[in-house]
């Protein structure tokens, strides 16, 4: 090869070379690019799945609540939070429509508080919350609900007036400047195909993000379902007629049954007879062998009535340890007959742990003895009561006069606490009441009794305290008893608390009338006394009258607190009554509705918003559950 060619080759080599460094160099900034382009795009994907985890987490935060106990607004309340925390939202909340005589409106269904809430109260007189939205029809808020003019997106100061009831035109203008609101969206939510009321999201945004609306969507569908499975859960609750643990008939049951049957009596001219039945010594039987055993003596006993039963008779489990069974067309002496032999059965049944357990019976039969069933009821429990303190194990038949009524206890203990002067009252007015009191036949169950009784309570305590407003006395028993059945306590228990409510508060009558009526903060020496002072002055009024002497302890106890901060005693959990616990709770609401002279009277709302912060603290869990299933059933959040 000549140098020529060489070179040549030598030069073609090179370029070859040259060229595939280019191209090579090439290929590494495309994968180079590719490269980047494929990190972001994992960024950003990692991004996006985080979001949707998260949203998926609360997601199942909420589905958890769901499946929990408790009542439906509170996980209302959750699901509305979690959304609020999610988006960052200004404020989150669910409205209901409901109707009155006025009309439709919408009412506030969750009740969550922050900034923003604080923000509007200030404008306002009452809580926002607290208000009826009534529906106009032209306005915008009925439009954006229901879709009618295409979007559900709405600049906030569009609706503010329409959402926040009473705010004035300058304060709409203060509003919109002071929230960081941009954008309000609502998403109507419908239960069983129909308008139950709307989500309502107030967005720091003046757009939602993109996505956003998607989501929104499905926080709605599981409200919808929480609703659904809300009113499902109350339909199978009223379906249910028998008792998990025994099988026999349920409370809500025998109490349907029992005015059948009294009708049915009516018709036919026939008889039933009612027998009411409490093991003896459970609790003994729990504290000795365990809860288990107890549940086992509870089920043998069950075994018993059922297999001592006709199949026309209906035995149920009314309570814990309470049985009931009605015996249609059985007289007073056969059902004597009928109770004598269960008793024999269940005395005789093994039970596993004691060996043997026995009961305490009494037997009531209606027309014979009464035509009213709830006399005819508490004449049987008051025989089984009798059968109790008698000794126990044994048959009693309902006697109008063996033992006396709560209405006749508090009717007693006033007319002694008025007649020997245990409270400082007017010598003429205590006379008068005295009468009226004595004046009744305070029969059991006589109608007119309580409501002499209770104008008599209201009008004692009306003298003594001039802050005494809201919640007569037949109120607080009312929404007492109904608490206490909630928590099944039993019919005695139930007793003893209306005679206790009819009297825990009368301690307060010893207190200096100025200290009362004080304008602006009491010293610490004044509330002490406010507070210790009626504890010790109800013990002295009441202790010397000896029908109550077992009413007295929850009186006593009635200002413990579930987490032992209360006093006299510093008692805690279950070491308190129930009893106690409900009579507290119950003077601590119809207390925050009433005026004082030092702050202004809650509304109904607020009392429940403040009693809830108390839950597990001031009053047990299911206590509080107890008491607002309660108001909320009987409506009191409308009450004032
Ligand atoms: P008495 O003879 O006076 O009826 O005494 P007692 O212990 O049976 O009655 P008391 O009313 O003092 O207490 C009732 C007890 O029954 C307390 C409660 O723990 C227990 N109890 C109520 N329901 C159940 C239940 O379903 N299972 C178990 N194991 N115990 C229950
Ligand atoms: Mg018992």
């Amino acid at each position: 090869m000549g140098i020529f060619e060489w070179f040549k080759a030598y030069n073609d080599n090179i370029k070859q070379v040259e060229n595939k460094l280019v191209k090579d160099g090439n290929d590494i900034i495309e994968i180079y690019h590719k490269n980047k382009a494929l990190e972001e795009e994992i960024q950003l994907r990692t991004k996006e799945l985080k979001q949707a985890n998260q949203t998926l987490l609360t997601l199942e935060n909420v589905w958890d609540m769901m499946n929990s106990s408790k009542p439906l607004s509170s996980v209302l309340e959750a699901i509305v939070q979690s959304l609020q925390d999610e988006f960052g939202y200004v404020y989150s909340c669910i409205l209901q429509k409901q109707k009155d005589e006025d009309g439709d409106f919408f009412a506030y269904k969750t009740f969550l508080h922050n900034e923003f809430t604080e923000q509007i109260d200030n404008f306002l007189d009452e809580p926002f919350y607290s208000k009826k939205i009534l529906i106009n029809p032209a306005g915008e808020l009925s439009h954006i609900i229901n879709g009618t003019k295409g979007s559900r997106i709405y600049k906030f100061e569009n609706i503010i007036e329409e959402v926040f009831p009473g705010i004035t035109p300058s304060a709409v203008q203060d509003i919109k400047k002071l929230t960081k609101t941009k954008c309000f969206i609502a998403r109507p939510i419908y239960s069983a195909k129909e308008l139950y009321g709307s989500l309502m999201v107030f967005s720091p945004r003046p757009e939602p993000k993109e996505n956003e609306l998607n989501f929104l969507n499905i926080f709605g569908r599981q409200i919808e379902l929480a609703i659904t499975i809300s009113n499902l859960f109350d339909t199978v609750k009223k379906q249910a007629v028998t008792d998990a643990l025994t099988g026999l008939f349920n409370r809500r049951f025998y109490e349907d049954a029992i005015s059948r049957e009294a009708s049915r009596a009516l018709r036919l001219k026939q008889p039933f007879t009612l027998i009411s039945l409490d093991l003896d010594h459970l609790k003994q039987i729990n504290d000795t062998y365990g809860h288990t055993t107890g549940d086992k003596a509870i089920v043998a006993i069950s075994k018993a009535i059922s297999d001592n039963a006709r199949s026309i008779d209906i035995p149920s489990r009314v309570g814990g340890e309470e049985f009931s069974i009605i015996l249609p067309g059985i007289d007073a002496a056969g059902g004597m007959i009928a109770a004598e032999r269960l008793r024999k059965t269940i005395e005789e049944t093994y039970v596993e742990g004691p060996e043997h357990v026995t009961a305490s019976i009494g037997v009531a039969t209606f027309i014979e003895h009464t035509a009213d069933i709830d006399e005819l009821i508490e004449m049987a429990d008051r025989a089984t009561y009798y059968a109790k303190h008698n000794g126990r194990n044994q048959v009693k038949l309902a006697q109008s006069t063996s033992e006396i009524s709560w209405q006749e206890i508090a009717v007693e203990a006033f007319v002694e606490i008025l007649e020997k002067h245990r409270i400082p009252f007017d010598e003429e007015i205590a006379k008068k009441l005295t009468t009226k009191l004595k004046s009744k036949n305070t029969k059991a169950g006589s109608t007119s009794t309580k409501d002499i009784l209770f104008k008599v309570a209201d009008t004692i305590y009306s003298f003594g305290k001039v802050h005494y407003q809201k919640g007569t006395m037949q109120d607080k028993l009312n929404l007492a008893t109904s608490i206490a059945k909630k928590l099944s306590l039993s019919k005695s228990e139930v007793d003893k608390l209306k005679v206790a409510i009819l009297l825990y508060d009368i301690g307060t009558m010893a207190l200096p009338q100025e200290l009362l009526n004080k304008k602006g903060e009491l010293t610490e020496e004044e509330r002490n006394l406010i507070t210790t002072h009626p504890v010790i002055a109800a013990q002295e009024i009441l202790k010397p009258i000896s029908t109550i002497s077992d009413i007295i302890p929850i009186i006593e106890q009635h200002h413990e607190n579930w987490d032992g901060t209360g006093y006299p005693f510093n008692l805690k959990g279950e070491d308190i009554p129930v009893t106690s616990q409900i009579i507290l709770i119950v003077d601590s609401f119809y207390a925050m509705l009433s005026e004082r002279p030092y702050r202004k009277a809650l509304s109904p709302s607020e009392a429940i918003e403040e009693i809830k912060k108390s839950e597990g603290t001031k009053y047990s869990k299911e206590l509080t559950s107890a008491f607002i299933d309660t108001v909320r059933e009987e409506g009191l959040y409308d009450l004032y």
